[in-house]
Parts: C-alpha cells; sequence; structure tokens
C-alpha cells in the first residue's frame, strides 16, 4: 500500500545480484591492481626505453623485440583489465608469462648494458618485479601458481648470464639473494591470499546480512527486489509466469495501540512465519514495509496462486496469539497478480502495482480477504 518501485530501482538491484563468487570478488580487485599497474607501467617502460636506448645502443635485437612485446601486451592487457569484467582460469597463467617475459627482457638489458654491476642491478630487479608483480597478483593465483611465479622468476636471471654465455657472473651471493626474495614473494603472496580470502568472507557475510530483515529473519527489500530480478532473468528466458501476492496485516495500528510495540512485533514474526509455512520451496518471499510482505511465486496459475494466498489468509486468522492472556485478534488482505509471460523488467514493476491496487480494493471491500488485480 505504501510501495513505490521505478524501474531504477530494479536495476540498481540487478547490479547487486548474486553475490559475487569468491573467484569472481578476487578478479575484481585484480583487475583494478592490473589496471594501475599498466597505467604507471606503460610511462615508466617508454622512458627507459628512451633513456637507455639513448645512454646504451642496444645491441640485441631479441631483447628490443621483447620490450616491444611487453610494451604491446601490457597495452593489451590494460584494455582487457577495462573491459572483461569475467575470471577465466588462464588470466593467472597469461599474466605469469607476462611477468616471466617483462622481467627476461629485463635482465638481458641489464646484462647487455650494464654488466659490471649487474648484481646490483638483478637486486632493483629482484625487488621491482618480484615483489610488485607476483604480490599484486596473489590473491587471484592458486598457491601453486605463487610457487611456480617466484620458481620462475628465481630462475631467470640465473639462465639469462648463461645464454649470453656469461655464466662468470653467477655466483652464490646472487643464487642465495634470488633463492631468499622467492621464498619471500611466496610468503607474501601465501599471506596475502589469506587476507583476500577473510576479506571476501567479510565481505559475502555482509552482503548477506544486508539483504535480511532483522525481525524476520526473511529477505528484506532490497534482499527481495535483487532476488526476484534474478527470478525475473530466468522466468523471461523460459516464458514462464509469475505470480505475486501483496500482504498487508489490518488495523495493525490498533494491535500496536493496544497491546504495544513488542506484541506488535510478535504478530509480524508470526504473519512471516505463516507465510514461510505455505509457500513453496523456489518462492521468494520479502518484508517490503513494516507489515506489508511481498511474495514471489514463479511458474504458477491462477488457480494455485488464489490457492495459495487463501490457505495464508486462512491460516493468520486461526493463529492463537495473546498478550498478557488476552487474545490478540489477527487478520491479512492480499492482493494478487499474474503475469503469464516477462517481456521487460518493467512488467515486474507493473504486476507488483497491480497486486498492491487488489490489496487496495481488499482493504476497501472489508479487508481479511483476497482478490486478484489482472490475468494477462
Ligand atoms: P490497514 O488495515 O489499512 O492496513 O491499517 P493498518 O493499521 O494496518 O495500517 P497503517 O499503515 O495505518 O499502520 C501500520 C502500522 O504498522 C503503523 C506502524 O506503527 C506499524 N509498524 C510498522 N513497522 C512496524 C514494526 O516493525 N513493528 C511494529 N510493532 N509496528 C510497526
Ligand atoms: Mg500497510
Ligand atoms: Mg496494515
Amino acid at each position: 500500500m505504501s510501495l513505490k518501485i521505478d524501474a531504477t530501482e530494479l536495476t540498481t538491484f540487478s547490479a547487486k545480484t548474486p553475490a559475487p563468487s569468491l573467484m569472481q570478488f578476487q578478479y575484481t580487485s585484480f583487475r583494478k591492481s592490473l589496471m594501475y599497474m599498466c597505467i604507471i607501467g606503460i610511462p615508466f617502460i617508454l622512458f627507459y626505453m628512451a633513456l637507455y636506448s639513448y645512454l646504451y645502443p642496444l645491441t640485441s635485437s631479441w631483447e628490443t623485440s621483447a620490450w616491444r612485446l611487453y610494451a604491446v601486451a601490457s597495452l593489451v592487457l590494460m584494455s582487457f583489465s577495462f573491459y572483461s569484467k569475467t575470471y577465466s582460469p588462464h588470466i593467472p597463467w597469461l599474466v605469469i608469462l607476462m611477468g616471466w617475459c617483462c622481467y627476461a627482457s629485463l635482465c638481458q638489458h641489464l646484462i647487455l648494458t650494464i654488466p659490471n654491476s649487474q648484481s646490483i642491478a638483478h637486486m632493483i630487479a629482484i625487488g621491482a618485479i618480484f615483489i610488485v608483480g607476483i604480490t599484486a597478483i596473489s590473491p587471484l593465483l592458486s598457491y601453486w601458481q605463487i610457487i611456480t611465479a617466484a620458481i620462475g622468476a628465481a630462475a631467470i636471471p640465473l639462465i639469462i648470464p648463461v645464454l649470453n654465455a656469461q655464466s662468470e657472473f653467477i655466483d652464490v651471493a646472487l643464487a642465495s639473494r634470488l633463492i631468499t626474495s622467492a621464498v619471500f614473494v611466496v610468503l607474501l603472496g601465501f599471506k596475502l591470499k589469506k587476507d583476500s580470502h577473510e576479506s571476501y568472507q567479510t565481505h559475502s557475510q555482509l552482503h548477506q546480512a544486508s539483504q535480511l530483515d532483522g525481525l524476520t529473519g526473511i529477505l528484506n527489500r532490497i534482499g527481495f527486489f535483487s532476488t526476484v530480478y534474478a527470478e525475473t532473468e530466468r522466468a523471461k528466458r523460459e516464458s514462464s509466469s509469475i505470480g505475486f501476492a501483496f500482504i498487508d496485516i489490518d488495523l495493525f495500528k490498533a494491535v500496536n495501540d493496544r497491546f504495544g510495540h513488542q506484541a506488535g512485533d510478535k504478530v509480524i514474526k508470526a504473519v512471516a512465519n505463516s507465510c514461510l509455512e505455505l509457500i513453496r520451496p523456489y518462492d521468494v518471499i520479502g518484508r517490503v514495509g513494516g507489515e506489508e510482505f511481498l511474495i514471489a511465486l514463479p511458474h504458477i496459475d491462477v488457480q494455485s496462486l488464489q490457492h495459495i494466498a487463501e490457505r495464508i489468509r486462512h491460516q493468520i486468522q486461526q493463529l492463537e496469539l495473546t498478550e498478557n492472556q488476552k487474545p490478540i485478534k489477527l487478520t491479512v488482505s492480499i492482493g494478487l497478480s499474474l503475469l503469464t509471460s516477462i517481456e521487460h523488467s518493467s512488467d515486474i514493476e507493473t504486476a507488483i502495482k497491480e497486486a498492491d491496487k487488489a490489496l487496495y480494493k481488499a482493504k476497501e471491500l472489508g479487508r481479511n480477504r483476497v482478490e486478484l488485480a489482472r490475468f494477462n
């Protein structure tokens, strides 16, 4: 009776439903890290390439190609992080490969340009790429992927000098630094992954709590509409029907005035429980106002819709609630509407408004009754 909904409300709810999966949740934060890394990384690399090409003209053609490849791949990844919103299991491997590629070209570059200060250069490379790269994406990686990424990155500075016939630069100090860094990255990666798991759990608990009504435990208005929107999408695909029952407790203000607010709360809970007992497992019920409930009943015909509504009305009338040994007289009025097929999400909005109007009619006709709005 006081329900006002508009199309934007349904669309906004659609964005919130369903709760993201753990992978999707981690992927969303990963996409952001990736985007920032690319935004900062690309100008840095261009500057670095320009400066070093000027100071130390490159001598190896495969190395220049590797850098170009890396710049192009970064652009691809950046566009991808902007547009691809769905997680795919190939992404972590793609990113690990890209990281190795970048790392190998950086090591190659350092060996060719400043071979004498190789160890220091390696340290910079190890610090910057290991820590920023692997740890930034670690929440998305499996534990094995974190280990593989770290092992690969530790091995690259040992392989590159060998490929360049400069294996004399590999010493115990370099190898131990690489192993230490790899262990450090694995530990940090594991920790970040665990933290991200915990923050996901908190997020999904909050998400769930934000959709439930504290008094009755059924869905609240937000939860109801987000669930119904998901149901609507299915009903639209399957061209199936959906019915709505709008339930309002009769003369509830008088219950509050006579028995007190706490008794009123007890009544609201009792009505919610009666509805829960009588609806089917796949029906959706929500408390959408103080003493107003909405039920969405997918895959239903008009007779079953009326039958369920009548049983709810009847059961609530039969409830024997008391307060200080005084009986509380309790009835509800119900407005019904039925959509035999859904073409647009706005049909739902119209159907709920129709159910609201039918409820108003039930009130006008004396309360404690069920009225059907329309049958299309
Ligand atoms: P009608 O038959 O026309 O629906 O009359 P009504 O008295 O039920 O309707 P009205 O809208 O005048 O009153 C609704 C009352 O519900 C007013 C408000 O104080 C009460 N109410 C709303 N939320 C709660 C709640 O959470 N707990 C309790 N105890 N009362 C509530
Ligand atoms: Mg009301
Ligand atoms: Mg009422």
